[in-house]
């Protein structure tokens, strides 16, 4: 167990490519932390500097108060479980487990008590004698992961461990990881280009992009405060949409114009800080499941009233294609007068719900929200 910190940590390759600018991070003992974003954005170069595989062009990265940068990566005290497994061919899974310990001269009574706890902790026990080629993909995963295991380090990076299964495997894997972290406690880096992978499993996620640190937080917090146009896009399934326009004023209610010939109201918490924006291009954004066609409970507008309601407001949207998932149905809709200007709603499914016909749907004002214009536009009201 151990803490782990990056201070203005860089890395340029070959002299002129900037793959991680400044990156600064203190990983508390025992947290589970996830580097997500896209690829490119420099998840693995950061996490194979913590490991020692790539060099620091500048900074410091301290593992439980010992700067670590000079110290060779098989004396760092860390375990790596890339994404191919990185598993030896020729050698059992004990042998496959059992190698590092052996090379560290490990008395054999005690390499054979960790191997054989660390194969029950995984349920391998019985595929102890097999090589990886006799394994599926799962378990070969598994014995990367026991390998780890078996070295009690005091810092897990994980690159990508889940990428080569199948998206069913893939979940329950990921649950599994989450439980033994529960149970080990160790001290956790985690990359992932997966969104879903990055909230389910991070007790904290740093959402990257070119190179940057975009923002670092819980998944949740993350998820209702992000930072910038780019974190809302990232994380949320289907993604957040997203309606250019200018912020206007009207009897005192604040709202988007310019798009179709609707004014989409914002949210009165965001009124305040939007006010130095009035007159000026902004972006709306709108989580798919920020609509439904039953107004829930406390939203609900009186009859007749469609604008201006604290928790949101009624918008008439013109429906193009329904897509099935079963207890929801995602809409693709379109703002009157704006048909290139496509919204996604994901709804409760109903069976006589008709494509190319107008749906009213309640907008809740939890989650909308409003951005600077471009990719990294801010969020007006952090
Ligand atoms: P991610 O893990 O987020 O996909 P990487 O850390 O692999 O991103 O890469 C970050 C940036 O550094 C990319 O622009 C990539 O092309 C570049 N890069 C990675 N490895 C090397 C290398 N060995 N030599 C030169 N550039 C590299």
């Amino acid at each position: 167990m151990a803490t782990l910190t990056l201070k203005n940590v860089r890395k340029i390759y070959d002299k002129k490519v900037v793959a991680v600018e400044d990156f600064n991070l203190d990983v508390a003992d025992g947290e589970f932390v996830v580097f997500v974003g896209p690829s490119g954005c420099g998840k693995s170069t950061t996490l194979r500097m913590v490991a020692g595989l790539e060099e620091i062009s500048g900074g410091t990265i301290t593992i439980d108060n010992k700067v670590v940068n000079e110290v060779a990566p098989k004396d760092r005290d860390i375990a790596m479980v890339f994404q191919n497994y990185a598993l030896y061919p020729h050698m059992s899974v004990y042998k496959n487990m059992a190698f590092g310990l052996m090379l560290r001269k490990m008395p054999r009574t005690e390499v054979k008590q960790r191997v054989t706890d660390a194969a029950k902790l995984l349920g391998i026990e019985h595929l102890l004698e097999r090589k990886p080629k006799a394994l599926s993909g799962g378990q070969r995963q598994r014995v990367a992961l026991g390998r780890a295991i078996v070295r009690e380090p005091k810092v897990f990076l994980f690159d990508e461990p889940l990428s080569n299964l199948d998206a069913k495997l893939r979940v329950t894997t990921r649950t599994e990881l989450k439980n033994l972290h529960n149970r080990l406690k160790t001290t956790t880096i985690y990359v992932t280009h997966d969104q879903e992978e990055a909230m389910t499993l991070g007790d904290r996620i740093v959402v990257m992009s070119g190179g940057l640190i975009q923002q670092v937080d819980s998944p949740l917090h993350i998820y209702r405060k992000p930072v910038n146009r780019f974190v809302a896009a990232f994380l949320g399934a289907p993604p957040m949409n997203f309606i250019e326009g200018t912020l206007k004023r009207d009897n005192g209610l604040a709202f988007v114009s310019n798009v179709g010939n609707v004014r989409l109201n914002i949210p009165g918490r965001l009124a305040d800080g939007a006010s130095r924006y009035e007159g000026k291009p902004v972006v709306l954004g709108i989580r798919p499941i920020a609509m439904s066609e039953q107004p829930i409970g406390k939203f609900a507008p009186p009859p007749g009233d469609r604008v201006g309601l604290p928790g949101g407001y009624t918008i008439t949207l013109e429906t193009h294609v329904v897509e099935p998932l079963g207890e929801k149905i995602d809409v693709s809709c379109s703002l009157p007068g704006a048909p290139d200007q496509k919204i996604l709603a994901r709804i409760d499914a109903r069976d006589d719900f008709q494509p190319g016909k107008p749906v009213i749907l309640h907008l809740d004002f939890d989650h909308v929200h409003l951005f600077e214009p471009g990719e990294f536009g801010k969020n007006i009201a952090l």
